[in-house]
């Protein structure tokens, strides 16, 4: 089976408009971009397009790619001010001498669409409602669309980002899946790869997964994007590896529109928060 991101990222799409057509205001997403990243840039317009079609509003704030990092947190700190902004998102990756972790620690956790600050990956591992990173919540509900039970299963991230694979190992366990997160230092990937009934790759290395590291019969779902030349290409070897699996992501369409999805979704909740953290004036 294929796992076609497109059609859940629709579903989902249609609940956020509903949702945002009951509103009595404007949910708005600000998007801070650093340098001239031509990728980023077809990125951000993306995700703009999308929040046009429910009803999100959209604001980017540009800054060049020497900007200083207490440039980058002035601007972050005008948003979090702003009242009419309800959610931010800094476009990754960020230039080299600006640390990305740290400086989702200057968002407000209730205007943090991607789950990034502190307090949201917090509630994450604590399991407390929150803001859960765009991607890896988009892979759970692309399996939930796809009736695939996590429940029980071996489940094996590759890669360990802050963004992705640690958020990505959380939100399995959360569905009561046996985690094994491997890195760069893994001794011996495939022995690892070889056990997942569902095997996860966030790693950004076209090629990584090659049909004799995955198990006959498993699910596998490739968040890997690597622009080759013209084409965008996942981490696993698609062909092999879908002769030998039960269902599997396609790069593009698989996860990506996912990732879409839950920002558009995440940005509504965002909207919420950010008006009752000013109405309590507590997050
Ligand atoms: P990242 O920060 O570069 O993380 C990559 C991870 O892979 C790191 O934890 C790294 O470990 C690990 N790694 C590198 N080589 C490895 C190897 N040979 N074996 C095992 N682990 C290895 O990237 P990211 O932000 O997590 O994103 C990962 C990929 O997903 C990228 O291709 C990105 O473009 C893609 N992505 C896709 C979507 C989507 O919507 N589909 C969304 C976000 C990201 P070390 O840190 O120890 O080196």
């Amino acid at each position: 089976m294929i796992l076609d991101g497109r059609k859940p990222a629709k579903l989902i799409e249609e609940r956020v408009k509903q949702e945002i057509d009951k509103l009595d205001f404007t949910p708005t997403l600000a998007t801070i971009i650093v340098g001239e990243d031509p990728a980023s840039k077809v990125y951000v317009q993306a995700k703009d397009k999308a929040c046009k079609r429910v009803g999100i509003n959209t604001i980017t704030r540009e800054l060049p790619i020497d900007a200083k990092r207490s440039v980058l947190i002035s601007t972050i700190e005008e948003l979090n001010r702003e009242k009419d902004i309800h959610a931010i998102l800094i476009q990754l990756p960020l230039p080299a001498h600006l640390d990305a972790n740290g400086i989702t620690e200057f968002v407000y956790p209730s205007k943090d669409v991607e789950g990034l600050h502190p307090l949201n990956l917090g509630r994450l591992v604590t399991e407390r409602a929150g803001i859960a990173p765009c991607t890896p919540s988009g892979v759970i509900e692309l399996l939930k669309y796809y009736n695939i039970s996590l429940d029980g299963k071996n489940a094996v991230v590759v890669g360990h980002s802050a963004i992705v694979g640690k958020p990505m190992a959380l939100l399995l366990l959360k569905e009561w899946s046996t985690v094994t997160v491997c890195h760069i230092k893994t001794q011996n990937l495939s022995k690892h790869t070889k056990e997942a009934d569902v095997l996860i790759s966030a790693v950004g290395k076209p090629g990584l997964i090659t049909a004799d590291m995955v198990k006959d019969g498993a699910i596998v779902v490739d968040i890997g994007i690597t622009k080759v030349g013209g084409e965008l290409l996942g981490d696993v070897v698609f062909d092999a590896v879908n002769e030998k699996v039960s269902a599997i992501t396609p790069v593009p369409g698989g996860v990506g529109p996912m990732t879409v999805a839950m920002l558009l979704k995440n940005t509504v909740e965002c909207a919420r928060r950010s008006k009752n953290w000013r109405a309590n004036n507590h997050d």
